[in-house]
């Protein structure tokens, strides 16, 4: 036998337990964002490369270590999404998809890709469910992004989950608060990591959100950006804030929200769980009405996008209606073979899910796999069933079994699934 072909670090496989998990919380998700006026646009796993490192910032991390970029067989760059909202926003541009009504409300759901160290909760490949609301400039439209945010992990039975929220300011009040930051990040520089030390000059708003035990008590007295926003800004997170309270939407102001790209501005946030560990944002997002015109547009916007595999982390399964084989049809000789086959397709028809022998096993093992298998009742078809047009059912919850006639079975079945 020649050695097992494995796959690539970082690209995990979805087993058909975990997937099923995904699905489940993707489809929830998918529902309530419907409620709020949201419709899904499917958009490419390939963009160019300039579109990453114009809109989201060459000095993020994303852009300077984390990107797939390679050449097509012209020589032109590409890159595989790290993240949607870049995308979604030169589609909306290019589509011209402003809706008559106001503000733009598409959401994305799919794999991003980032050349990151692959650990608990942290993949090369993971998958995203984000939205974006385009065209306003809020914060009314930041108040209902949060407050939908939050009412998800309220829909889907996490009541751990806490919402942060912060003001990144704006071209105009932040450039003071940075260069406070960098004077203190770099008195601080002794107690400091060495990602920290790199990010001074390129993005030291990052620095803020370092999770390393050391840089955090280092940054302890570190100046809050809340204190250097101009009145606008100001006045606009007031208003964010007071309207989450007025909905009764839980949150924490927390000035260590910052977002890695450099587009953001004004609101940020994240939803976090604190048993998630390290890894603990489950969702993040923000208000980023300086990205449209980086990428050749103008457009206000705020999004966020939220981790699948870490959304499937924090809820709580025993809610969840897992997948159960409602019915397994056994074949008790080898004439009833393809009739059992047969008998599965109308139940199927039903929209029941139904399990049937595929390797010619007695009926002792059939019974034995369906049992296994979680089945709640066994079909039995052999030739004195074929015969008579009957078919045996047994209950494995109460452990009954009877002849009855298939007809009346099915039409039975009938009124059961529609009643
Ligand atoms: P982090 O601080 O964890 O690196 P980030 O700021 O890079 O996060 P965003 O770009 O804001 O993350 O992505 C939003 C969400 O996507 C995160 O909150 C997380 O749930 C998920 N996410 C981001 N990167 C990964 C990854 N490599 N593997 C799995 N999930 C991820
Ligand atoms: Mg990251």
């Amino acid at each position: 036998m020649s050695k097992l072909i494995r796959g690539i670090r970082g690209f995990k496989d979805i087993s058909p337990d975990e997937a099923f998990r995904h699905r489940y919380a993707e489809d929830r998700t998918r529902e309530h964002f419907a409620r709020f006026g949201y419709r899904e646009v499917r958009l490419p796993l390939v963009e160019s490369t300039e579109l990453f490192a114009r809109g989201i910032g060459e000095a993020t991390d994303i852009v300077d270590k984390e990107m797939y970029t390679f050449p097509d067989r012209n020589g032109v760059s590409l890159t595989l999404r790290p993240e949607g909202t870049a995308s979604a926003v030169r589609a909306y541009l290019e589509g011209n998809w402003k809706a008559p009504s106001g503000v733009t409300k598409i959401f994305y759901t799919g794999p991003m890709f980032r050349y990151e160290r692959p650990q608990k909760g942290r993949y090369r490949q993971f998958y995203q469910i984000g939205l974006e609301a385009i065209g306003g400039p809020g914060p009314l439209v930041d108040i209902e992004v949060i407050d939908l945010l939050h009412l998800l992990f309220v829909g889907l039975g996490v009541n751990d989950v806490k919402i942060l929220v912060n003001s990144l300011g704006c071209p105009a009040c932040r450039p003071a608060f940075r260069d406070d930051l960098v004077d203190y990040i770099k008195a601080a520089a002794g107690k400091l990591c060495s990602n920290c030390l790199r990010r001074i000059e390129t993005n030291p708003m990052r620095v803020l959100d370092c999770k390393v035990p050391t840089c955090r008590e280092a940054l302890e007295g570190a100046p809050v950006i809340l204190g250097y926003l101009c009145s606008d800004c100001d006045d606009h997170f007031s208003r964010v804030t007071a309207g989450l309270t007025g909905l009764g939407v839980p949150y924490e102001v927390d000035p260590k929200i910052v977002r890695g790209l450099d587009y953001y501005n004004r609101t940020a946030f994240e939803a976090v769980c604190d048993r998630l560990g390290a890894q603990n944002a489950v969702a993040a997002g923000g208000r980023y009405d300086g990205l449209a015109r980086e990428i050749g547009g103008d457009a206000y916007g705020i999004g966020f996008a939220i981790g699948l595999e870490r959304l499937t982390l924090v809820m709580d399964w025993k809610s969840a209606e897992l997948p159960v084989v409602d019915y397994y049809v056994a074949a008790a000789t080898q004439r009833a073979r393809i009739p059992a086959l047969g008998l599965a397709d109308v139940l199927r028809g039903k929209g029941y899910l139904v399990e049937a022998d595929l390797e010619d096993r007695s009926l002792k093992a059939q019974l034995r796999s369906a049992n296994r298998a979680g089945a709640l009742r066994v079909l039995i078809i052999g030739d004195d069933e074929l015969r008579d047009e009957t078919v045996q059912v047994k209950d494995f919850s109460t452990g009954q079994q009877q002849t009855v006639g298939r007809d009346s079975f099915l039409k039975e079945l009938q009124a059961l699934k529609t009643g």
